[in-house]
């Protein structure tokens, strides 16, 4: 096994991946002695006179003769040779790698010169380099952050590999290692395609007669497209020649692709265009999510904190239309994506969660425009349209997705796998299996104790059945009465306690017959969803925090237009009103098959209240604001029956009663609720604990704060209510978002 530093390390070819390599081992002290072999003294030259070597020869069996590790960084086609050259000065222990971008010609040019290839032999490509060469190009940090394939055969020696991969670790690498032919696939496709194109599309167009007005009037992305024109164009050469059966494959698939946009635009066919574009432009960030298993909003993966300050005082007027309904983005993406005909959605909350679910169905196939500013137009296949998705549809943090696609899944033609990040990973996927597997779904749920990934084989025949919930959820009623849609006969559903029932308005909505009668909901199979026009209603939820605001700040006079008022989410408005609240409920309207109405709100001397236990369901989200109303009300305000808030994304009861107490109002946790005595509130650093409703809340209580009121780690509040600094300001909240470094 060798140590560090080593005693001896060769380079063959001390162009700019050798020479930033020696540079980095020389900064590190990692090594005694570099030597090197070059084709022109004049690069040997150069790099004793920058001190990147010790001595360099002409002859590679002179470079290698006494190193520990040989460095082969010379143009992939000149392998052999010099394998056949160093072969015989090569010392027993020393370990051979080698940089090139091509790793199947080179496996068997040491096959060819050692008749096997050796132990000590370990195929490496680092996946960094710029269009530069040459000895002077090099840098000694060309390789930190980037990654590092190695290609070992099974017989490579592990020590080897070691000592390779810690070289690479030293440089700031992430080694990665994979099989010869895997990596010569994927880097024809990832690497080597590219820069096909980019040499061709230039030489295609310089060679046209106008060409210099080509190139005088290029804008940007075409400069941006064919940079890496500008790369050595001998080591393409090498390349293209070196990896040629899996370039051409690439080619092929490719030379597919671009006939498809050819029949496209001649045939007109601007589905076909619109669909390819718009899965492009969500590709590149979608994988990226993916691969991290990271969430798809932005905030969540800041490496900073987000700050709330409020300045103390203010009122709070105007007019103002918060984010749409969450779960009625996800529903409208859905059933407008099975409707026959074009759904046009506005209002649409570009949530994580709802854009999760347009990029499932962008995996299957359905074409999707938007979102641009809450617009979206779902070009609808039909309930028989979905086409089999590529692969795994990763559904980022959505149990919403996840649990409904299982039902709609289940009825398709086609296998498919659903997959999250680390989080929902962790949530039960059963209670939704199980009833789909008694309608004949062959479902399974993958990973451990009945979570995701949830695995589902497609043509199943689904037959009606009647499912007594029991354990209340709307996901888990939605999933089956979705799958009942292709389902033989009747589909119905009891639920033992009242859910949200956005699916079962949407579907009649979308002209589709749901019959509810008492808690049970029922559906036939085999009917048929027309697109229509969904303005989706303002999220009731995100709205409680303003219609607390505009009830708690002095004079204040505000209109929130276009909220969703959905009976089983009213809760929060019935309360407040109790409590005092001037709310008043105009121009009541139906959206979609849901109800809709634009809120008055002045501002009251609230009063404290017992809330009323069955109110509690219908305002299970909205408790954070509440209990800021309670701090602002005269008396004393108790909650009781809401165990549930203690499991939901922080344990609101507690977080919140310690927040209220920073602010010097008496708040006492229960088991079940919490008791708040009206007073004073003042000024401090309260926690939201990542928990975007806490934080809103407390922002608000910054309208009758005495002091500033800063609130830590806010960063989540983007993902419920995209804009949410910028609205509250409007109407007449000091507030102001900081980012600060996270220790
Ligand atoms: P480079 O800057 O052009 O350097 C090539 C070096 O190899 C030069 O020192 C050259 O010597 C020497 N050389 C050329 N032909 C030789 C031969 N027949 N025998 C011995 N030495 C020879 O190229 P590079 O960018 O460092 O690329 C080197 C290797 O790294 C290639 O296999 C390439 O596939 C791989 N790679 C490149 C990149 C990139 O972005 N550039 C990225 C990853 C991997 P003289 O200067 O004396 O002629």
């Amino acid at each position: 096994m060798q140590r560090w530093p080593l005693r001896q390390v060769a380079f063959i070819g001390l162009g700019l991946i050798g020479s930033s390599l020696a540079r980095l081992l020389r900064e590190r002290g990692l090594v005694e002695r570099i030597t090197a072999a070059s084709r022109s003294r004049q690069t040997l030259a150069t790099a004793q006179q920058l001190g990147i070597i010790d001595i360099g020869y002409a002859n590679p069996a002179d470079a290698v003769r006494g190193a520990d590790l040989v460095i082969l960084a010379m143009p992939v086609n000149a392998t052999e040779a010099v394998m056949a050259a160093i072969k015989p000065a090569l010392s027993q222990s020393a370990v051979v790698t080698d940089v090139g971008s091509t790793k199947g010609n080179v496996v068997a040019a040491a096959e060819a010169v050692w008749g096997h290839v050796p132990a000590t032999f370990v195929p490496g490509h680092p996946i960094a380099g710029s269009e530069q060469s040459g000895v002077m190009a090099g840098r000694a940090d060309l390789f930190a952050a980037h990654k590092v394939i190695l290609t070992p055969l099974t017989h490579t020696s592990a020590d080897a590999v070691a000592l390779v991969t810690a070289l690479w670790q030293a440089a700031g690498a992430e080694v990665m290692t994979m099989r010869v032919e895997q990596h010569d696939a994927v880097l024809a496709r990832t690497s080597h395609l590219p820069h096909l194109l980019a040499f061709s599309l230039v030489d295609t167009l310089a060679q046209e007669s106008d060409n210099l007005d080509i190139f005088r009037y290029a804008a940007g992305g075409f400069r941006d497209f064919t940079r890496i024109a500008a790369s050595d164009p001998r080591m393409w050469h090498d390349i293209f020649l070196a990896n040629r059966d899996a370039v051409i494959s690439a080619l092929d698939a490719f030379e597919a692709g671009t006939q498809r946009v050819r029949d496209a635009i001649t045939s007109n066919d601007s589905d076909a265009l619109l669909g390819m574009f718009t899965r492009a432009r969500a590709a590149r960030e979608h994988f990226t999510h993916m691969l991290a298993g990271t969430a798809y909003a932005k905030s969540m993966t800041h490496t900073k904190e987000l700050r709330f300050t409020v300045e103390p005082g203010g009122n709070f007027t105007g007019r103002a239309r918060v984010p749409g309904d969450k779960s009625i983005s996800h529903r409208s993406i859905m059933l407008g994506s099975l409707a026959t005909g074009v759904t046009d959605v506005t209002g649409f909350l570009e949530g994580e969660d709802a854009l999760a679910t347009l990029q499932a169905f962008r995996d299957m196939g359905v074409v999707i425009e938007g979102p641009t500013a809450g617009r979206v137009r779902v070009h609808g296949v039909g309930l028989h349209g979905l086409k089999a998705p590529p692969g795994p549809i990763y559904v980022g943090n959505s149990g919403t997705t996840m649990r409904l696609l299982s039902g709609l899944l289940s009825a398709q033609p086609f296998n498919a796998v659903l997959t999250g990040d680390a989080s929902l990973a962790k949530r039960p996927m059963e209670r939704i299996a199980k009833p789909l597997r008694m309608m004949g779904a062959d479902i399974q749920t993958t990973g451990e104790r009945g979570t995701p990934p949830v695995t589902i084989t497609g043509n199943a025949a689904l037959k009606g059945i009647h499912y007594d919930m029991p354990i209340a959820s709307a996901q888990v009623k939605s999933g089956v009465l979705l799958a009942g849609l292709w389902a033989q006969g009747t589909t119905s559903v009891t639920e033992p306690a009242p859910t949200r029932d956005h699916t079962e308005r949407m579907l009649r909505g979308f002209g589709y017959a749901v019959k509810t009668e008492g808690a049970t909901a029922n559906v036939q199979g085999g009917g048929k969803l027309t697109a229509t026009q969904i303005d989706v209603p303002a999220d009731i939820s995100s709205a409680a925090f303003f219609l607390v605001a505009a009830s708690i700040a002095p004079d204040s006079d505000l209109v929130l237009e276009h909220v969703g008022m959905n009976p089983t989410r009213v809760g929060v408005i019935n309360i407040l009103r109790a409590m005092g609240g001037n709310i008043e409920v105009l121009n009541s309207r139906e959206v979609g098959g849901e109800p809709v109405a634009d809120l008055h709100v002045r501002s009251a001397q609230l009063k404290g209240i017992d809330i009323p236990e069955d109110q509690v369901p219908l305002a299970i989200d909205e408790f954070p604001s509440l209990f800021i109303a309670a701090a602002c009300a005269e008396g004393v305000t108790t909650l009781t029956g809401a165990e549930e808030l203690r499991v939901k994304e922080s344990d609101r009861i507690q977080v919140m009663a310690d927040g209220l107490l920073t602010l010097g109002v008496s708040a006492v946790p229960t088991a079940d609720g919490i008791v708040i005595t009206g007073g004073p509130i003042g000024s401090g650093e309260v926690i939201s604990h990542g928990d975007h409703r806490i934080a809103m809340s407390f922002a608000m209580a910054g309208l009758r704060a005495t002091g500033p009121i800063v609130i830590r780690d806010c960063a989540n509040v983007a993902t419920s209510f995209p804009d949410f600094i910028g609205l509250a300001r409007r109407c007449g909240l000091r507030i102001r978002a900081s980012e600060h470094d996270l220790h």
